[in-house]
């Protein structure tokens, strides 16, 4: 059965923009139920470790550069059937892949800079969750 959380960030490009908030409603008005959120800024080694596995793929090096460029705002979601349904929400990588409407659509700037992460997976949802935020910081 699926799971009922996801992890996902507002990216630096996303945040910098000034469009969290505008994101934060569409997530909202989705049906997803913020359990944890807080805004911090990672540093290259922590943006290495989150995208590990990555590490061979050839855009590591400069996601990682990108993804401690600027504030971010991790965040632990809740709904039915989270993690597949987040991924709708969020569209495609490649934002010109991307479905009309979907928040990388309408907010992302490149494939690199897509405004947002999505969890492809329970396993990771959890992973992901943990690697932001104790039990306690989740209400
Ligand atoms: N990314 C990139 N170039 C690529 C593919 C991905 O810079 O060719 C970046 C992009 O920010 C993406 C992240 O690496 O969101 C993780 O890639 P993944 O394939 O997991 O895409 P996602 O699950 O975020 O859609
Ligand atoms: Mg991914």
């Amino acid at each position: 059965m699926a799971g009922n959380r996801t992890f996902t960030m507002i990216k630096p490009d996303a945040t910098a923009a000034g469009n969290a908030g505008a994101i934060l409603k569409m997530i909202e008005e989705a049906g997803f139920r913020i359990v944890a959120i807080k805004k911090t800024k990672l540093t290259p080694e922590l943006a290495g470790k989150f995208y590990e596995v990555h590490k061979e793929r050839g855009f590591y090096g400069e996601l990682c550069a990108y993804m401690s460029s600027g504030a971010i705002f991790p965040a632990i979601l809740e709904k039915d059937n989270a993690v597949e349904d987040f991924r709708k929400l969020i569209g495609a990588t490649n934002p010109a892949n991307a479905e009309p409407g979907t928040i990388r659509a309408l907010f992302a700037k490149s494939i690199e800079a897509n405004a947002i992460h999505g969890s492809d997976s329970d396993e990771n949802a959890a992973i992901e969750g943990a690697f932001f935020f104790a039990e306690t910081e989740r209400f």
